[in-house]
């Protein structure tokens, strides 16, 4: 006689265990992102040819950058200290990276 086997029961299976909370994603691993939050005081600001208009900047660090119809451009008289950490925020995710400093 044949033996009932295990026909109709249910295989085990493996149980993966979610591990977002634990390891970081990749691409945080391999590209990551320094404020230096002790740098030096920035000199200037200014916006290469390039911008895209995404409006990011301006939303970013309003009283440094304006968005006009065609470009965009950091104001000449902006408080570099006051708006530091904005403005090097805006350079790091500006899209296309025409964002540029120079600092002391
Ligand atoms: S973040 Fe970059 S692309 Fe976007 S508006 Fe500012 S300069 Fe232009």
């Amino acid at each position: 006689m044949k033996a009932k086997g295990l026909r109709g029961a249910r295989s085990p299976r493996i149980m993966r265990t979610h591990s977002a909370g634990r390891i970081p994603p990749p691409t945080l691993l391999r590209n990551p992102v320094r404020l230096e939050l002790n740098a030096m005081g920035l000199t200037k600001v200014w916006v290469e040819d390039g911008c895209i208009l995404c409006n990011l900047c301006p939303e970013v660090a309003p009283e440094v950058f304006v968005l006009e119809d065609e470009h965009c451009w950091a104001r000449p008289d902006a408080d570099l200290d006051e708006n530091e950490e904005e403005i090097r925020q805006a350079a790091i995710d500006c899209p296309v990276g025409v964002i540029h400093f120079e600092e002391e």
